[in-house]
Parts: C-alpha cells; structure tokens; sequence
C-alpha cells in the first residue's frame, strides 16, 4: 500500500514524510482492517512530525483522523460488517486495567497507545485498530468533513465540557484553527457568546462568519470579562493574556499537547478563584457524545484537500497559519 512515512523527525520544511509503498496490515484479533478514504491533518502530527513529542515508534505512519470503511475483520472482532463506514482517532488502545481507565478516566491510561505516534496511522491506504476504539460515522457528514471531527471536534468538545461553559455566558478561544472553527459552532449551538483572539486575519474573519461576537488580536483584550476562555495555540505567552481576560471565578483550558514554556505568572492574574487546566486525550465516551452533537447540529467542517502524496505540503500549510479550517488527505475513493 502507499503510506507516508516519518523515519525521524525533523522540520516540516525539510519534508521529512516519504510517500512511499510499504506492506499493508493485517487486522490482529479483535481488531478490524480499514480502507482510508481521508485522514485529518491535526497539529500533533506536526508536533509528531517535529519531534516536540518523543518518538515512540520508528518508523511511523502518522494519522489520527482516519475515516473510512472496514475492509475485513480479525478474529473474534464481530462489532463492525465488512463495508461499515467507521472512523479511528487518536487513543488507539488502553490497557483497561490501570487506576485511571478503573476510575472512567481513561484518557489518562498509564498505559495506552495513540493512533499515528506509537501506532502507525491514517496517512495510508489501509490501517488497523481494535474495533472497541473505532467510532461509526454519522450518515450526515461526507467522508472528508468527518475527518476532522475526530481529533479537532472531539478534544475542541472535551475542552468545552472542562471549561464548564454554560448557555448565555462568554467563553473565548486563543487560537482559531481547525479545533477552535468546531467547538464554536457547538458553543453557537448551546447559546455561549465567543470571542476569538488569533494572530491570522483569516482566522479572525472565518470567526465572524461562524458567528463570534467579536475577533481581534491575541494580545488584544476582549471588550468583555469571560466566564471561560479555551488556548488552542500551542504558545504558553499567551496564558498570562487569557487569564487577564477572564472573571473572577473564570476557567482557562489549555487544549493543546504541547505549549511552549509558560512565563512566570503575577499571582493576581490567578488570584480570585481563577483555574488553570489542560486537556489530555479523550474518552471513548467523548467521541461518541461529541459524535452525536455534531450530527444533531450538524457541524459544518471548513476542510482544504490534499493528496496523500502532499502530507508535508499540509501540514507546512498548517504550521504556517495557511489553512482555514481543517486541513484533510484525500486517500483512496
Ligand atoms: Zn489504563
Ligand atoms: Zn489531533
């Protein structure tokens, strides 16, 4: 099968993804083999791109956005019919044992596997996963608008719950990428007024268009106090700048896995009940509530296409701040 495929990272500018033919999986027992048809480009794969995350696989196929249909199932893996249209995201497995996944908090597995960094992932024709981590997609979205759902949609919703944003407060997001673009239209759906700060005109535009109340710069305050505010831009100087914009009593999420140092903090900034707490994964349960809400919404995802040949292509687009929206690999039919 064609795959892209990371020996070790390096800058995106260098392109550092070969398109190249390797051998197609095979589906172990109780997993599913997978025909991809698209696969998100999401920030952690730049970040797995990088080398920001320590390499746990070489090499490795990245990818954590796959949709696409089962094309055959391993032993005893009985949940899908060959032909399903299903999708695989980022937690890829869990050892169901832990203090964490006994607990229901599963996106904090001591021991877990993520889809396109210690697993190979959906920048492939084909993929494997254990059918227990693989999402049936809602019939509502076309294959390439339900890609990224299921990263960006699904910790952008994880981020929102965390925030404990509620109908008719004001939430605002630092960062108006891929992520930003779907939480907001669930934010829009339950009545919260967003403020978007981001460096990219664009960006700020496509905010508007989505219905924010107001867009302006990062480092620009809201004209407003917010309730809650969500950092989706991996850039830790802009955390003493969200919490400057929240309330007494306001939560700030940081949704990213990886932010660039945070500089130290006037303790009036926090002071007054404010909290500060990132996002880490998901849970089987996210996903499939997320999955849900979107499709009731539904969700209109802003996607720009590229081939599975161009992986670097995109994702040097996306460092750059070129995508509006979601960028997506167009794979198979
Ligand atoms: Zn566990
Ligand atoms: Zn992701």
């Amino acid at each position: 099968m064609k795959a892209c495929l990371l020996d070790l990272p390096a800058p995106i500018e260098t392109n550092p993804l070969k398109y190249m033919e390797v051998q197609r999986p095979d589906p172990a027992a109780g997993h599913v083999l997978i025909r991809v048809s698209c696969c998100g480009v999401c920030r952690t794969d730049l970040h797995v791109v990088e080398g920001e995350l320590t390499p746990r696989k070489s090499p490795v196929i990245p990818g954590h956005q796959v949709v696409g249909v089962v094309e055959k199932a391993g032993e005893s893996a009985r949940r899908f019919r060959v032909g399903a249209r299903v999708g695989v995201a980022w937690l890829h497995h869990v050892d169901g044992t832990c203090p964490y996944c006994r607990r229901g908090e599963e996106n904090l597995c001591d021991n877990p596997g993520f889809t396109g960094y210690s697993e190979d992932g959906g920048y492939a024709e084909y993929v494997v996963a254990p059918e227990g981590f693989v999402y049936s997609i809602p019939e509502v979205f076309p294959d390439e608008q339900a890609a990224p759902l299921l990263c960006a949609g699904i910790i952008g919703f994880r981020s929102l719950r965390l925030s404990g944003i509620k109908s008719g407060e004001r939430l605002g997001f630092y960062g108006f990428g891929a992520a930003a673009h779907l939480a907001m239209q669930v934010a829009r759906h339950w009545n919260v007024e967003v403020y978007a700060s981001t460096r990219d005109a664009r960006h700020q535009r496509l905010a508007l268009d989505l219905g924010a109340a107001w867009a302006g710069e990062t480092f620009t305050e809201p004209p407003e106090k917010l309730d809650a505010a969500i950092i989706f831009a991996p850039a830790g100087e802009i955390v003493p700048a969200a919490l400057k914009a929240l309330r007494k009593g306001g939560t700030l999420v940081l949704g990213g896995i990886h932010m660039s140092p945070i500089p130290s903090l006037d303790y009036n900034l926090l002071y007054q009940e404010r909290v500060i707490r990132s996002v880490a994964n998901n849970t089987r349960q996210d996903g499939e509530n997320f999955l849900r809400i979107a499709a009731e919404i539904p969700i209109r995802t802003r996607v720009q296409m590229f081939p599975l040949s161009e992986a670097n292509r995109a994702l040097n687009a996306l460092k750059n701040d070129a995508i509006p929206g979601a960028a997506v690999l167009k794979i198979g039919s």
